[in-house]
């Protein structure tokens, strides 16, 4: 049973993780954040149990009977649950199923949604002198069920108290109305708080007898957390996620499976709510051929290239499984492009002798003719299988013998299936980052499987360089904003900068 935290992928505790990571079965819903799932194994067994628009979830006793019989098969079954699994979020419910089977098991506490909303939203929840109590409690009332009634009137009575409301999106005006019963006065500040600590994370404040109001007014929906209390007065003094230059920002960014992800990283400390497009897919594919041949001749070469950090990975794994001393790379002069591919080379403690300031196959090519270090020089290039044709021919023109040294293969993967294809289908952004010529293509190529809903935001379309504007162009695609540097800071130096021009 595992809390998966609020939203934000980096308030999921290290136990969350490792278990996600080694799981046969992994049940989720609704609150929890899609990306979680791909922590999981290829082969672990992915079941979504939670709501989906006009469908409903899976009845209560249908998913304790799936966590009964995959763990009785003998598998590690991850429940994944939003925010903490014990608090309403019946995990005590399913906890109790399991204990009746006698299955073991083990709970991993998460962050709950009230203490991110508080954080993410500048609301201190306890305050020395004015709020010396915490109340979490449900605004979810089925009258044509049997559970328990919240007693609003009672809590309303509550002095020197915070009140967090889970649920309460729909009965929020019953609920106020219930807490003024009890004495609560209708000057009391409110705060909500939908979507916490996510780029998506939207707020309004208020007080009792105006909130409804602002609600409506801001179309804030589930999932929010209600919080009613002194302390909210002090949200505007330290707000901070808020006032991140990015919040309020949707941008996609490409990436290649399984790649980390520093531009996402990046952007989201900045604020922005991030859609990972998996467009493609890197994939070890070795020409053993040529891998044997170029390992027998090692000495002979002069440069090796790579394009990628894949490239460099791939490269260095299999050396080393050929030969158990360093020393054996003898004089090869190390040329990449990209400050990601040269970190990945360096290290090894080899160094990099030629790196473009522009980080292009052009850009490579010209700085290697530079060195005036080709005329019959003989050059191992590693590439992928996109965009190598242009390099070799300009190293050739220069009179250099390349071999080319195939390690990976670049595959675009089926967008008809993916979460956050979906999500930007449906709401659009403010912007997409095309991080290469060949996250370019693969965008160009899946272009009907990313057509937008009529109502969502058109995106502008941001480039980090010439090369990967060219293929952009060359690919009918506009280029509204380019970088004028390499490197992952301009890039997003330029797309706060282009975004600032432009409304939210
Ligand atoms: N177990 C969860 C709560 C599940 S009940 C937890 O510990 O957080 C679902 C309710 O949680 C939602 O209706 C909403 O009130 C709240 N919630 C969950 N995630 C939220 C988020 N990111 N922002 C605001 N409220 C959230």
């Amino acid at each position: 049973m595992v809390g998966a935290g609020p939203g934000d992928l980096g308030l999921v505790t290290q136990r969350a993780r490792e278990l996600i990571r080694h799981a046969n079965v992994l049940v989720y819903d609704y609150l929890v954040h899609p990306d979680l799932v791909e922590w999981a194994r290829s082969d672990c067994e992915v079941v979504y149990v939670g709501k989906k628009a006009g469908f409903h979830s899976m009845p209560q006793e249908e998913i304790e009977a799936l966590l009964v019989k995959h763990a009785k098969a003998g598998k590690h079954v991850v429940r994944l649950k939003g925010g903490d699994p014990y608090v309403f979020g019946r995990g005590g419910e399913e906890a109790r199923a399991l204990a009746a089977d006698g299955i073991a098991f083990e709970v991993v506490p998460g962050i709950t949604a009230a203490l991110a909303a508080g954080a993410y939203a500048g609301i201190p929840l306890t305050q020395r002198n004015t709020s010396s109590s915490l109340v979490l409690v449900t605004g979810h009332e089925d009258p044509t069920k049997h559970e328990l009634q919240v007693d609003w009137p009672q809590l309303g009575a509550l002095k020197n108290t915070t009140l967090a409301i889970y649920m309460g999106m729909s009965r929020l005006a019953d609920i106020l109305a219930g807490l003024q019963l009890g004495g609560l006065s209708a000057d009391t500040p409110v705060a909500v708080v939908q979507w916490a600590s996510l780029g998506r994370q939207r707020s309004a404040v208020g007080t009792v007898s105006d909130i409804v109001g602002r609600v409506k007014e801001s179309g804030l929906k589930a999932p929010s957390v209600i919080f009613i209390g002194e302390v909210v007065t002090h949200q505007q003094t330290v707000d901070w996620f808020e006032n991140l230059s990015l919040f309020g920002r949707r941008v996609v960014v490409t990436r290649t499976r399984g790649g980390n992800s520093v531009l996402r990283n990046k952007l989201e400390h900045l604020g922005a709510e991030v859609i990972e497009l998996p467009l493609i897919n890197v994939v070890p594919s070795v020409d053993r051929e040529a891998l044997v041949d170029v390992f027998s001749e090692l000495g002979m070469y002069d440069w090796v290239v790579f394009t990628s950090a894949n490239g460099v990975r791939i490269f260095f794994e299999h050396f080393l499984r050929a030969y158990d001393d360093i020393r054996a790379l003898g004089l090869l002069r190390f040329a990449c492009l990209g400050d990601a591919t040269a970190k990945e080379i360096e290290r090894h403690r080899v160094k990099v002798e030629c790196k473009p300031k522009i980080a292009t196959a052009d850009g490579l090519a010209k700085a290697l003719i530079e060195t005036g270090s080709l005329d019959s020089a003989k050059v191992i290039a590693i590439t992928g299988n996109l965009n190598r044709d242009n390099l070799v021919k300009k190293l050739e023109e220069a009179r250099a013998i390349v071999d080319i040294l195939p390690l990976y293969r670049t595959e675009k993967l089926d967008l008809s299936e993916s979460a956050a294809a979906q999500d930007f289908r449906e709401r659009g952004a403010d912007a997409v980052l095309f991080a290469s010529s060949s996250a370019a293509d693969a965008y160009a190529d899946q272009i009907d499987e990313l057509s937008l809903a009529t109502d969502a935001t058109q995106p502008l379309f941001g480039s980090m360089g010439p090369q990967t504007s060219g293929s952009m162009k060359e690919r009918g695609m506009a280029v509204d904003f380019e970088s004028s540097e390499p490197g992952l800071a301009a890039f997003t130096e330029k797309l706060i900068e282009t975004l600032e021009s432009t409304a939210k």
